[in-house]
């Protein structure tokens, strides 16, 4: 039952339920399992729909099954999100959920110095949290590289596209492994997002609630 039935074990379904999530939300009941089977999700998700858990949880699974294995300026996941406070959200639901698992996290942010932002890639981390337009420099420019990452988020693609970062995000989606799986978590669906998921998105689970 609860979130054991959706694939989630150990200390992983432990520190879950430390933080009082015990019975899944429907967006979690519909996208973990398909993520943990490996596939790529279209999720169509409003802010309080749980769409955090959903995605950061499998992620988190698959990084504790293989174990940790970090490359220099490298990140095994990356979850782009559209502001610096919903990144910082995302990253402090990340480390809660993984107290005492040994993942580690990253932010990229912009609006602030580069320098701890690059600082902190320099062994490599498990999961970066960043907003397009920073990462894209520090990518640029060599600090940090997305050669290695199997696992892509696009948080609130919608706001993304508002913003004027759909050009970065294609870009930043570009320079991540070929193999990877990836997910795309939007409140709405214009004709624009459509196309973006229709590029990045390998027969998606299309997830709505
Ligand atoms: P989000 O849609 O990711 O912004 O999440 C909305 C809120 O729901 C967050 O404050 C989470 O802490 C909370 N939450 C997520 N999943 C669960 C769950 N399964 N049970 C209870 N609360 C949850």
């Amino acid at each position: 039952e609860g979130f054991a039935a959706l694939g989630i074990s150990g200390p992983l379904l432990k520190a879950t339920h430390a933080m009082g999530y015990t019975s899944p939300k429907p967006i979690q009941q519909q996208s973990i399992p398909a993520q943990m089977e490996g596939r790529d999700i279209l999720g169509i998700a409003q802010t309080g729909s749980g769409k955090t858990v959903a995605f950061s949880l499998p992620i988190l699974a698959k990084i504790v099954g293989i174990g940790t294995k970090r490359v220099a300026r490298t990140c095994r996941a990356l979850i782009l999100a559209p502001t610096r406070e919903l990144a910082v959200q995302i990253e402090e639901e990340i480390r809660a959920m993984s107290k005492g698992l040994h993942i580690s996290t990253a932010l990229v942010l912009g609006g602030v110095s580069r320098f701890s932002q690059v600082k902190k890639m320099a062994p490599g981390v498990d999961v970066l949290i960043a907003t397009p337009g920073r990462l894209t420099d520090l990518v640029r420019e060599g600090e940090i590289s997305l050669a290695e990452t199997r696992w892509l988020v696009l948080d609130e693609a919608d706001r993304m596209l508002d913003m004027g970062f759909i050009h970065d995000v294609r870009r930043i989606a570009k320079a991540t492994h070929k193999e990877r799986q990836t997910a795309l978590f939007s409140a709405t669906m214009p004709a624009e997002i459509e196309k973006l998921a229709g590029d990045l998105l390998k027969s998606p689970a299309r997830v709505e609630v």
